[in-house]
């Protein structure tokens, strides 16, 4: 029997798709018809999401089972090392998050789970993008990072705080409905605090202006994206963009908060407190007691924090610390070099001397765990030249091999 489509009776040859029913078939223009029928007569939830033709998206976003937060902490404990409050306090907000957008629009009890936007404190390199990026990759959603000191206020030269929206939609292939539920790194918070010394007649361009459009993003806005990113332009058609379902996760240094931390500790016991409780805390690691007032104190509007409910720190990363960060992770820095020689057939090994060595070194360049990676690439960079052409079963880096390695090297020379 000649196949046509049962609504416009053309036949198979002269549409490009038939969709088989059990007694009949459709083509491709008459489904369009059909949906654009059964849209129009408002059976659809939340049409103008329907329209981009992304429900299909939203479905499986909502049927993909949601880790529990121990699930998502024991993932992040395989890619992070160490920062377990940080961890808890994320794997709780992101599940919180995925409840939140099953929550029911329809739920009669008028309870309605608020977003938890994320804040760390922490300085730099210990693990504050990675985790976020971690997080993104678990959950599989459109993750982008974006650094919040390219923002100036509207108007000004630099970008428009909306373009963030442009790379989010970017990462997800322009689908609307998956940039929507998707998750944003701003690294850098910090760097768009009120200038304390900023008098409030001169604009200040890259601080609360900022931080103001900032806030309509945080609390959940539509905005109008140009699609190719960059300054708005008239003629360009905008691609409208709900931000209540995207998790911001904001990341900063905030350098020298510590002193705002111990100055309102230090106020709060000359006061009140007894001397019992003036003991109980550690001088030494004071970014664990930040506390919103103290993000105030460093120069965030008050608005901006009330949006960024969850608060949280990462500890600075000690030797052992980045010991572990160079062998252990999923894909620790070792591990990669190791991947790389076995393609050769080579077996690497790292002496624990050699690894403590690099460790020295990245500890001495005041480089944290981000300079691990340019010290072993300086260190092997003449073994992954010469080893390959080499018949030889295994590579054995020494503590002193290691040395002589760094000290010839002359980017690091550079650092010295
Ligand atoms: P931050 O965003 O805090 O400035 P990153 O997350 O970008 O720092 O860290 C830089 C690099 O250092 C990462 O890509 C990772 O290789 C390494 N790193 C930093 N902290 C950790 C950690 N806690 N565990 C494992 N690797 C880490």
């Amino acid at each position: 029997m000649k196949k046509v489509c049962n609504f416009c009776g053309r036949s198979e040859r002269e549409v490009r798709l038939l969709i088989t029913g059990i007694n009949g078939y459709i083509c491709e223009d008459c489904s369009r018809q059909a949906y654009q029928i059964v849209k129009e007569s408002g059976l659809l939830d939340g049409g103008n999401q329907e329209e981009r033709g992304d429900s299909d998206g939203k479905k499986a976003a909502k049927e993909k089972k949601v880790p529990k937060p121990r699930e998502i902490k024991e993932y992040l404990d395989q890619y992070v090392i160490g920062q377990d409050d940080a961890k808890r306090f994320l794997s709780v907000a992101v599940y919180n998050h995925y409840k939140r957008l099953q929550q029911k629009k329809d739920d009669k009890d008028g309870v309605e789970i608020e977003k938890s936007n994320i804040i760390m404190v922490g300085s730099t390199g210990t693990g504050k993008t990675l985790l976020a990026r971690t997080i993104a990759k678990l959950l599989d959603v459109p993750f982008t990072i974006v650094d919040a000191t390219v923002f100036t206020e509207a108007g000004y030269v630099g970008e428009d705080v909306e373009s963030i929206l442009s790379r989010l939609l970017q990462v997800a292939d322009y689908k609307v409905d998956a940039a929507e539920r998707g998750i944003v790194f701003i690294d850098e918070i910090d760097k768009i605090a009120r200038k304390a010394d900023n008098p409030s007649i001169t604009r200040d361009v890259s601080g609360e202006g900022v931080q103001q459009g900032l806030l309509k993003l945080l609390e959940g806005t539509m905005v109008n994206v140009p699609p190719q990113g960059g300054r708005k332009h008239p003629d360009q058609e905008y691609i409208h963009v709900d931000t209540r379902n995207i998790l911001f996760i904001c990341g900063g240094a905030f350098d020298g908060i510590e002193r705002k931390i111990a100055q309102r500790l230090n106020t709060h016991t000359v006061g009140y407190n007894s001397v019992q409780n003036v003991r109980k805390i550690d001088k030494d690691d004071l970014m664990k007691y930040v506390q919103p007032q103290d993000l105030k104190s460093f120069g965030l509007i008050p608005e901006i924090i009330g949006r960024l409910p969850v608060l949280t720190y990462l500890n600075p990363l000690d030797r052992a610390a980045l010991e572990r960060i160079l062998t252990e992770p999923k894909n620790s820095i070792v591990k990669q070099y190791v991947k790389l020689f076995k393609m050769d057939g080579v077996d690497l090994v790292f002496t624990p001397e050699a690894l403590r060595f690099i460790v020295d070194k990245a500890v001495e360049y005041k480089l944290g765990a981000r300079g691990l990676r340019s010290i072993v690439e300086s260190v092997m960079m003449d073994a992954m030249f010469e080893v390959p052409s080499k018949k030889v079963k295994k590579f054995e880096v020494t503590e002193d091999y290691a040395r002589e390695q760094l000290d010839k090297s002359a980017s690091l020379a550079v650092m010295n």
